[in-house]
């Protein structure tokens, strides 16, 4: 029987960084994913219409782009090449103006200051504060916790960029961000729509740092996409990753991990299979699930337990792809076409959604984030199409319908239907004629999410939520902020772990750096178990 250095479980992003960081340590290693292709949500097929590529799950990876642990694995020698639209990111606003992102700072800031004299200005301060300062406050963001040296790194720069007011600036909520540095409407939108991505009520701390972190990446990277489709990215971390020798197993799904002397041995898997390890288990499983069911509560301490019971997952999402035959009919024609586009009439609007979110009604107006791909990379779909998504939140236990439909939240096939009709009214407002122009609709609802990734636990995105309370030192719970776990030999290598969601690989990497050092250490202290 085989004995591998390390099997990694799940090849979503974070699997396969691991997986690719520890092959690069001259280990053995086996990767192993439930479903029939790697990717977890970072996947696309043309099974939405044909002719047309549809991003099951993610789009865009501006945190990828800027990722220091992707960038170093060279994936353009792999296969990938990123593509980029022509805007980063709009949002159409009701009376037909957009606002708008360019990758270019000083046409954002001159479409900004025709809007509102002084904008423009304000934006270029905002960035290049970003640019003495940001580099850093990724690598600290990225880094495992307690983040020592890049922390350092931060406080050497925060002097050039205000000291402390900056950091009050990176601690407001996000609806107030945009109004304490700007007069016109449209810094203030994006910056709240780009704190949107994660599931920081508007009006929380931490809203503001991931509106601007987004706001400001989209400024200096991009919102880049692969070309050809989502599953590009992670196809190309797994070529690279059998090429030096992996292996990769898919449709084998992990169902248990052997623990001996309180140190994980091997996996079992649901053909029966058991497949032992001398060194290292990388789990890119979903807390609750690791936690919940591939560890036998037998193995794990009470407290870890225990405390599990009070983790909160983010909430669900509903996700619609539609094919398009032409364009979308916008109201107002943007001076550069976005490739990613918030929908929301307001900042409050965009407030009021995400609060009845936290309040568990189904939104009535649901604040969208959605992209228009064959804009942004024309192989998509044939030329004069449109490959087009959009997602919104939803409650993971919804009490009541915000809105007229009387949507249950028991996601079935009706309410995901009606509730995609809701989210495409919105749409049909700001593009009028935009339902006539569709081809195909294919609604994913939490249910069906998770059916297709695991780890996506009722829809939830981030594999727990992204506020305060679960970040740090508490993600996922309380006293467990690094990748180690309490059992010797596994480590939590998802979105579960610090720092969360997006695809940008860290905490992959955490969980492989982290098996790596514990085997330096174990191979000193011989006898050591
Ligand atoms: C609809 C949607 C839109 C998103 N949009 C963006 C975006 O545009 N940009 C962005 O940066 N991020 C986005 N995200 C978030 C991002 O995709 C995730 O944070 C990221 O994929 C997490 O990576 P992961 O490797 O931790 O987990 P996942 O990508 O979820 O992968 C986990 C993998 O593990 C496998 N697995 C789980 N359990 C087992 C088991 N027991 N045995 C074997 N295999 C198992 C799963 O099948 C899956 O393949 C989005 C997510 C969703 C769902």
């Amino acid at each position: 029987m085989t004995t591998w250095d390390a099997v990694v479980i799940g090849a979503g992003p974070n699997g396969l960084v691991a997986a690719n960081h520890l092959i690069d340590a001259g280990w053995s290693v086996l990767l192993l994913e439930a479903q029939p292709e790697v990717g977890g949500a970072v996947r696309s097929a043309e099974d939405v219409h044909p002719g047309f590529v549809h991003d099951t799950f993610s789009a865009f990876y501006p945190l990828a782009h800027a990722s220091p642990t992707i960038r170093s694995f060279h994936l353009e020698d792999h296969g990938l090449t990123w593509r980029h639209a022509p805007g980063v990111l709009g949002h159409p606003l009701p009376d037909g103006e957009w606002a708008l992102l360019h990758r270019d700072r000083h046409i954002t800031a001159a479409h900004m200051d025709s809007q509102h004299p002084g904008d423009g200005e304000a934006w270029l301060d905002l960035c290049r504060d970003w640019d003495h300062i940001g580099e850093h406050l990724i690598g600290a963001l990225l880094s495992p916790f307690p983040p020592v040296r890049s922390g350092l790194s931060v406080l050497s720069h925060l002097r050039g960029v205000g000291g402390l007011d900056f950091v009050k600036t990176l601690l407001t909520p996000a609806a107030e961000l945009g109004r304490t540095r700007f007069g016109g409407v449209s810094p203030r939108i994006l910056i709240a729509g780009n704190a949107g991505h994660a599931d920081i009520p508007l009006d929380a701390p931490g809203s503001g740092l991931m509106g601007m972190l987004m706001s400001m990446l989209g400024q200096t990277v991009g919102f880049p996409v692969p070309e050809g489709g989502a599953g590009a990215l992670t196809r190309a971390l797994a070529r690279r990753f059998e090429a030096r020798g992996g292996e990769i197993r898919c449709s084998t799904e992990v169902v248990g991990i052997e623990v001996s002397h309180r140190r994980a041995s091997g996996v079992r898997t649901a053909d029966g299979k058991l497949l032992t390890i001398s060194r290292a288990v990388v789990a890119d499983v979903v807390a609750p699930k690791l936690y919940g069911g591939l560890v036998a509560a037998a193995d794990l301490p009470a407290r870890t337990t225990q405390a599990l019971r009070s983790f909160q997952l983010d909430p669900g999402t509903v996700k619609v792809d539609w094919a398009l035959d032409s364009p979308v009919p916008w109201a107002g024609t943007p001076d550069f076409a976005p490739g990613t586009f918030h929908v929301a009439d307001s900042v409050e609007d965009m407030t009021e959604a995400l609060g009845q979110v936290s309040a568990r009604a189904i939104p009535a107006h649901p604040f969208m984030l959605a992209g228009q791909m064959t804009t942004t990379d024309p192989t998509r779909s044939p030329a004069g199409t449109e490959s087009m998504w959009a997602y919104t939140h939803v409650p993971q236990q919804a009490v009541r319908d915000a809105g007229e439909g009387g949507i249950r939240g028991t996601w079935d096939g009706d309410d995901c239907e009606r509730f995609a009709d809701r989210m495409q009214e919105r749409i049909e407002k700001l593009a009028p004629g935009f339902t006539s122009r569709i081809l195909t609709r294919r609604v994913l609802g939490p249910r069906e999410l998770e059916a297709r990734d695991a780890n996506l636990v009722g829809g939830a995105i981030n594999g727990g939520t992204s506020q305060l309370h679960q970040e740090l030192f508490f993600r996922p719970i309380p006293g467990l902020g690094r990748a180690e776990t309490p059992i010797r030999g596994l480590y939590l290598g998802s979105a579960s772990a610090h720092p969360g969601g997006g695809v940008h690989g860290a905490p992959g990497m955490n969980a492989a750096r982290a098996a790596l050092a514990h085997h330096r250490v174990r191979r000193l202290l011989p006898g050591q178990r």
